[in-house]
């Protein structure tokens, strides 16, 4: 840590003008080792960087981690040696809520057959309704060089199902979307891309060690410049040679 320099900003989660400090928008515990250069900072005041974010950052580590669709992915188990440092030193909050809250589901086939269980997390779902949109809100400031109105709604869902995800890279495809990777994208990549006419009208993807995927849908109801913020988008991804 060490890097606070704070100055006067606008923070880019809960838009306070105050001092600010820089924020990896993407969690760098999420990086085996040293955090990739091009993972994008923004503006987070106190609060949001080192108190709160700082704490859900690490849940969403471990809650990724701990996933049984990144149980090959060597990154993502590389990186779970951090969760079990965390947790046999009882730091780990999503450990401490494992033990505590967790249930077990059936993994079903899809013959229709409960092939295995897996543990579920109540917290780990309520987690990410809030880590995911913070995450969107940087991403949006970063790349559209816009902020979302503070009442911006957000609509997080887990795409598990093939079909739905190529479902959704249908839609992209035609709506001028296109994954941008932060780094080589094994760790990270997202796509947006607008969905006319819809009640939430922008949809993001977060795709973390390229196994788990996630919705994120948004609306305000001041409307914000989709469009032109697409324009920018395009002209960002053709300059990446994606
Ligand atoms: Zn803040």
């Amino acid at each position: 840590m060490g890097e606070t320099t704070f100055r006067q900003g606008v923070c880019a989660y809960c838009g306070n003008i105050g001092e600010v400090t820089d924020d990896h928008i993407v969690p760098r515990c999420l990086w085996p080792g040293r955090v990739r250069k091009d993972v994008p900072i923004v503006d987070a005041c106190r609060p949001c960087n080192h108190i709160w974010k700082s704490e859900y950052d690490t849940y969403l580590r471990d809650i990724l981690v701990n996933d049984m669709a990144c149980a090959k992915n060597h990154i993502a188990q590389k990186v779970r040696e951090k969760y079990y440092r965390a947790a046999k030193n009882n730091r780990s909050i999503m450990a401490r809520d494992l033990n505590e809250r967790a249930g077990l589901v059936g993994l079903q086939e899809d013959s229709g057959l409960v092939s295995g269980f897996a543990l579920t997390l109540p917290d780990a779902v309520k987690r990410n309704q809030v880590i995911m949109p913070l995450i969107v809100r940087g991403l949006h400031l970063y790349y559209l060089r816009t902020a979302l109105p503070k009442d911006t709604s957000f609509k997080v869902g887990r795409v598990i199902e093939r079909e739905k995800m190529q479902e959704l890279i249908r839609e992209m495809n035609e709506n001028g979307g296109g994954y941008q990777n932060i780094g080589t994208g094994d760790v990270f990549q997202f796509a947006f891309w607008p969905r006319p006419g819809d009640p939430y009208p922008q949809v993001w993807v977060l795709n973390f060690y390229r196994c788990i995927r996630f919705v994120v849908a948004i609306r305000a109801s001041i409307l914000w410049e989709t469009n032109s913020s697409l324009i920018y988008y395009n002209t960002l991804i053709s300059k990446s040679g994606i």
